[in-house]
């Protein structure tokens, strides 16, 4: 970075700091994880303590004020808490935690989601590729072609090394390089080869097919359930959570269209609000998200939103399994939230 654009960059985050501001939280499955490569598992314990922060300094705000004004202030005291795809832990586990501190959600579901009988293959392929011993050699005959990967693990590499994130660090085992280069390679695939591929995978890898159901999503029942707490707000995740920006612009807003109108038709009422799987986007799908009548979209950019936003492509802050503790220091400290007690 030269010595203007670090001026630039420096002058950007004054100004942004200088702003009103809000926090808008994303979080995916509330369960004990000991093998998260994206960090998207906080345990219940941490989610508790997390919220009784957010109930201690009177913080929680429902999303819909982003789309406004409300929720921004100076002292970024407003924090919005938002839950991507569908988990059924979602409403076994988070939402008496909810409850017990008055915190209202909205959770994004994919439109597909809802009734699947297995797990999502981001999970599938992270169980195949994480957890035992592996063959040295994979033959993988989707996507692109027919590929060979030979893994040249070193005798005593771990099958997952503890807190490596594979959104942030490099991929430095070959076990890493192999999960990175596969995730790669299954995210741009159509939904039914993705689970075809890591079918493929869990045999190869000698894992069971069937998904442990405490990591999978609502069924229909369970999803009315949700749908109608008033602490929750259903939002939509597109129909098949694609890579939007791999796709055409007729296929991210057939993806955005169907997916919010499969939704509308299970909650009953209209759905306007949304979150960009994989936290991608484009202009292309943001105007497709605005023409199809969302009020209100997510991205996944850790930033906190400041007032000026688009609010068909606000940032969202991932929060880890953090004690509460913890968790008001990253608030207060990373991004300036919740800088007053707010009492
Ligand atoms: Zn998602």
């Amino acid at each position: 970075m030269s010595r203007r654009d670090a001026l630039a960059a420096g002058l950007r985050l004054r100004t942004r700091r200088l702003r009103r501001r809000g926090g808008i939280l994303m979080y995916h499955c509330i369960a004990q994880e000991s093998v998260d490569p994206w960090a998207i598992c906080v345990s219940p314990q941490a989610f508790d303590e997390q919220m009784a922060v957010l109930a201690g300094a009177r913080a929680a705000t429902d999303l819909g004020d982003f789309a406004g004004d409300d929720a921004y202030t100076r002292a970024g005291a407003r924090v919005a808490v938002t839950f991507d795809d569908g988990y059924l832990d979602n409403l076994t586990t988070a939402l008496p935690i909810l409850e017990r501190h008055a915190i209202p959600a909205t959770i994004f579901v994919i439109g597909n989601g809802v009734g699947r009988t297995r797990e999502f293959w981001w999970d599938a392929l992270q169980r195949a590729l994480l957890s035992g011993p592996l063959p040295e050699q994979l033959d993988f005959p989707f996507g692109i072609g027919p590929h060979t990967y030979t893994l040249a693990e070193l005798p005593g590499d771990p099958a997952f090394v503890p807190g490596w994130r594979a959104d942030f660090d490099p991929a430095v085992t070959p076990r890493q390089q192999l999960f990175r280069a596969l995730w790669d390679a299954v995210v741009v695939l159509e939904p039914a080869e993705q689970d075809d591929a890591v079918d493929h995978l869990l045999d190869w890898a000698g894992q069971p097919a069937s998904a442990p159901t405490t990591r999978g999503a609502v069924d229909e029942a369970q999803f009315a359930r949700l749908a109608e707490h008033p602490l929750v707000t259903i939002g939509s995740h597109t129909l098949d959570h694609p890579s939007l920006t791999d796709l055409s612009p007729e296929r991210q807003a057939a993806q955005i269209r169907e997916g919010r109108r499969t939704v509308e038709d299970l909650v009953g009422r209209p759905v306007t609000r949304f979150s960009y799987p994989y936290g991608r986007f484009d202009d292309t799908a943001r105007a497709a998200v605005r023409d199809t009548g969302i009020d209100i979209a997510c991205t996944s950019v850790p930033v906190p939103a400041i007032t000026g936003d688009d609010r068909h492509a606000l940032p969202r802050l991932q929060p880890t399994d953090m004690d509460g503790d913890g968790f008001a220091r990253w608030l207060r400290g990373n991004y300036g939230l919740l800088t007053a007690t707010g009492r």
